[in-house]
Order: C-alpha cells, then sequence, then structure tokens
C-alpha cells in the first residue's frame, strides 16, 4: 500500500479494530519488557496537563532492540499501540487509553552526533533526546537553527511529529531525514513480522503549520520515528546565548509555563482566516473568555491559548472547556478553532 503518514493519520482506527490484550499477551510483556511496563497505568502521570484515565499498558523500552522486539510481537498479534514521547501535546480522556502506550523518553535519551561539513553541520538525534537537551547542544557547539525551539517542552521524535515550532519557524525547517521503523508489508499474520529500520530524505517529508507527514512509502501501519538527522549551519556561541536569553524571556512573560497545560490548545486560524482574524489567542481573548473556568480547567489570564490545568482538572472538564470556547468564538466570529493538543481515548 502507498500512502503517506504523519500526525493527522487516524491511529485510533487501527486501535478500533484491534484485540483486546488478554492475559496471555500481558504475561509476554511481563517477560519482554519487566519493569519497563506498567499495566493500568494512569496516562495523567505521563502527559503534562496531568489528566487522563489509564492506559492498559505503558511502556518505556530501555532500547532500540526492545522498541523492535515489542513493535514486532505487537503488530503479529494485530494489538493495538501507540507510541508518544512526554506527553506535552497530548489529553488523555478519563476512560484511558486501550491497548498500549509505548514511550520513547527513555530510548537512548542521550544520542547526539555532530558531523562537521565545511559549512554546515548534520546532528543525527534519537527520537528520545529532549527538545531541550538538544537545543542546548546546539547553542554550546554553536550551531543555528534550533533556537526558535527554546522553551518548547518534549522529545525531538514528538517535534517532529507536531512539527513543533514558535516565531513562523519549526522542525521542518532544519530537518535532513528520518529514521523509521515499520513493519515489513505482507507478513502480518505469519511468524515472525519483520521491522525494518529505514531512512527517508527530506525529499519525501512534508511538513507544514503543525503538520507532519511522509509520502511514498509502502506502510500499513503508522511508522516510529526513531532518529532525525538536522541541518544547523555555524554560529558564535555567545550570540545564539544571547537571543536564547531573550526567547525565553518574552516566554516566561508570555506564557504560564509553570503551569500544568499542553501549551496552546487550538492551532491558528489559516487560510481565509488568517490574515482577517489573528491568532487563535487574540479571538478567545476577544470573545472574554481569559479566565473562564470549568472544574479545575481555566483559560489562562497569561496567554487565552492556554486551558490550564489548576488543581485537579479531568480531562471532561478541559474537554468541556475547549466546546465552550469553539462555540463562543464561532458565534462572535464565524472561525473554527482546530484543536492543537491531540486528544486520545
Ligand atoms: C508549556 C508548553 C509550551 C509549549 N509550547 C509549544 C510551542 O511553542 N510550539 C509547539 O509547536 N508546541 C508547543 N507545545 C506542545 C508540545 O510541547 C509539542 O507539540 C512537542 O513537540 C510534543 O512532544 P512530545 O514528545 O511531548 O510528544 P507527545 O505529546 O508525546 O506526542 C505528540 C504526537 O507525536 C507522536 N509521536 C511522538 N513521538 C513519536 C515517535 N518517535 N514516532 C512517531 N510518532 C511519535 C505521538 O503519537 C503524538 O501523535 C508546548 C507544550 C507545553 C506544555
Amino acid at each position: 500500500m502507498n500512502r503517506e503518514f504523519g500526525i493527522q493519520h487516524p491511529v485510533f482506527d487501527i486501535m478500533k479494530n484491534s484485540a483486546k490484550l488478554n492475559t496471555t499477551a500481558k504475561k509476554w510483556i511481563t517477560q519482554h519488557c519487566g519493569r519497563y511496563a506498567l499495566f493500568d497505568e494512569p496516562m495523567a502521570l505521563h502527559t503534562t496537563f496531568r489528566v487522563g484515565g489509564p492506559a492498559e499498558v505503558y511502556i518505556e523500552p530501555p532500547t532500540l532492540d526492545n522498541l523492535k522486539t515489542i513493535l514486532s510481537w505487537l503488530i503479529q498479534n494485530n494489538l493495538p499501540y501507540w507510541v508518544i514521547g512526554t506527553g506535552s501535546n497530548l489529553l488523555v480522556k478519563d476512560n484511558g487509553v486501550q491497548g498500549v502506550v509505548i514511550s520513547l523518553k527513555r530510548c537512548y535519551q542521550c544520542s547526539i552526533e555532530l558531523l562537521k561539513r565545511k559549512k554546515y553541520a548534520i546532528l543525527n538525534v534519537a527520537s528520545g533526546v529532549r527538545l531541550q537537551t538538544l537545543c542546548q547542544f546546539a547553542i554550546k557547539h554553536g550551531l543555528r537553527g534550533l533556537n526558535f525551539a527554546l522553551g518548547i517542552p518534549g522529545t525531538v521524535g514528538g517535534g517532529i511529529m507536531m512539527n513543533a515550532g514558535a516565531n513562523g519557524k519549526s522542525m521542518g525547517g532544519v530537518l535532513e531525514s528520518i529514521t523509521v521503523h515499520f513493519p515489513r508489508e505482507g507478513r502480518i499474520g505469519k511468524a515472525p513480522v519483520q521491522i525494518q529500520k529505514m531512512k527517508i530524505p527530506k525529499s519525501q517529508l512534508k511538513t507544514d503549520y503543525r503538520h507532519f507527514s511522509v509520502f511514498n512509502v509502502q506502510c500499513s501501519t503508522r511508522p516510529v520515528i526513531i532518529e532525525s538527522s538536522l541541518r544547523l549551519h555555524y554560529e558564535k556561541p555567545s550570540r545564539l546565548k544571547k537571543e536564547a536569553m531573550e526567547i525565553l524571556k518574552i516566554r516566561r512573560l508570555n506564557q504560564p509555563i509553570k503551569s500544568l497545560s499542553a501549551g496552546c490548545f487550538f492551532k491558528n486560524p489559516t487560510g481565509a482566516h488568517k490574515n482577517a482574524v489573528g491568532t487563535a489567542g487574540k479571538l478567545i481573548d476577544l470573545a472574554g473568555l481569559k479566565g473562564k473556568r470549568i472544574g479545575d480547567a481555566l483559560v489562562s489570564h497569561r496567554h487565552a491559548n492556554f486551558i490550564i490545568n489548576t488543581h485537579t482538572a479531568s480531562a471532561s472538564d478541559i474537554l468541556a472547556l475547549k466546546n465552550l470556547i469553539q462555540e463562543s468564538v464561532f458565534k462572535r466570529f464565524g472561525v473554527t478553532l482546530e484543536p492543537e493538543v491531540e486528544i486520545i481515548g
């Protein structure tokens, strides 16, 4: 099958069509993942919103080999799985997630390789590396191109999948290639499913505002990004550091970074609405919703596009507030705000 995969891909269609985990499946997971697998694990512990019901199984594979073994077995058995980073762009519903959630945040979390060329440098980065670790590495080694990502939480894999960005720049702007794990076609149902490693060049990657996809790849499930190559340019570390301090200062002033959230909840309007109406935050503010609260979910006073969990909000509180925002903004401006945060469960 020749198709495009990306963040818009309906992951949960895969999950809906799959079998539930039985005792044999849980036994296999315990044997192969040991302490790295947690059963009925509250996703509230693995998302920055700190809300969300339990995942049937939550696994943090310590190595790529372990990840490969798990993926191969899950696909072989047609079991539902879903790969995440640090859950900083996720809202998991209160009833939780059926199937296996796999976080790559432990997998090679320190692996960054620097290759110096004459005019530019290439960084090969494992997906589990934190975006902030990568930004600091680039500054220390005098490499320009990643300062826009300062202050964005999460892993590099999650950042690529979301095409994370700020101030008009995003991960897509520095991407050279990604390396993915995916099952070899035609093997599902026969033992064993082979997990292939494949490097996909920039020419097959499509990035847009909070959108990432790959085309011309033979694949029936959503591939897992395990590594990426980024192209950066040389710059004086002192200049980068100075710029970084300014960027972080502006973030601290304009965003409720110490509160529990998943960052901006809605995408900014695009297309015909883009220039006419302004950002999602501006529309929410003009609709008079700053400070609006449902349960412990609150529209931030500092930045209207942030919904924050002030204490013990449930996912239902946050979803109710999201609906209220969408209705109010539509009524007032005729604009439908689309969530940037992924809603799961
Ligand atoms: C305070 C705050 C500020 C923020 N500011 C910004 C901002 O300025 N700009 C911005 O763009 N975002 C921002 N965010 C949102 C979020 O941090 C980013 O979207 C981030 O890139 C998500 O990374 P993650 O590792 O947490 O991914 P997750 O939230 O865990 O996952 C996001 C998506 O990526 C997929 N995914 C993750 N890893 C992989 C992988 N290895 N292979 C395949 N799929 C994968 C998941 O399935 C999911 O679909 C902010 C969030 C917070 C809490």
